[in-house]
């Protein structure tokens, strides 16, 4: 890609959204600049190079809009984590609590075996809580979990100490 300009500069802020007082970050401005596009992609492969592994994880819908390009150029496999009742096979699931009430994400469970070597990619993390059950699924299966990568990181949810046993790293880091 061509470097036209920082990567967090793509981003777009929206203040009160969704509700007061929460200042979302928006990804659709990174994604809709052809250079934007193509600097999220190599700056989170940048984050892999040298890394053993063979397969990312990543949830709908953002995780999947990161991780398949990762995964297609750096000739790895793609393991898709959905909301309930989505995927047509048999499933391993877990609930976790959101900031208000609670979600069920799944993972077919004959996607990952004992042995494989796991990165799990999303576009942000807040208190890390879905990245925590994800990481359960995956290790509920036997998959290792070698490096977590986000575009983007709230650091004062502190979501980085609910995930303090991995090797976890973002590209862009907001108070
Ligand atoms: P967590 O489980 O609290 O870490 O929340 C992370 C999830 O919430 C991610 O999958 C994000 O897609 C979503 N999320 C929370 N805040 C934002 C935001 O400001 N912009 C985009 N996504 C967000």
């Amino acid at each position: 890609c061509v470097k036209m300009k920082e990567l967090k500069e793509y981003v777009r802020s929206i203040p009160d959204f969704p509700e007061p007082g929460i200042i979302f970050r928006d990804v659709t401005t990174i994604l809709q600049d052809p250079d934007g596009l193509c600097l999220s992609i190599d700056e989170l492969r940048g984050k892999l190079q040298g890394l053993d592994y063979n397969m990312i994880v990543g949830p709908e819908s953002r995780g999947f809009i990161f991780g398949v390009p990762v995964a297609y150029a750096e000739h790895k496999a793609f393991i898709p984590v959905r909301k309930k009742g989505k995927l047509p096979c048999e499933t391993v699931s877990i609930d976790y609590d959101l900031e208000y009430g609670k979600a069920t994400i799944e993972i077919h469970k004959d996607a990952i075996k004992p042995g494989d070597k796991v990165v799990i990619v999303d576009d942000l993390i807040a208190t890390g809580g879905t990245t925590e059950a994800i990481a359960k699924l995956v290790e509920s299966l036997g998959g290792e979990i070698v490096k977590i990568v986000f575009v983007m990181e709230l650091e004062g949810l502190k979501g980085r100490e609910k995930l303090s046993k991995y090797n976890v790293d973002s590209l862009i880091k907001y108070e």
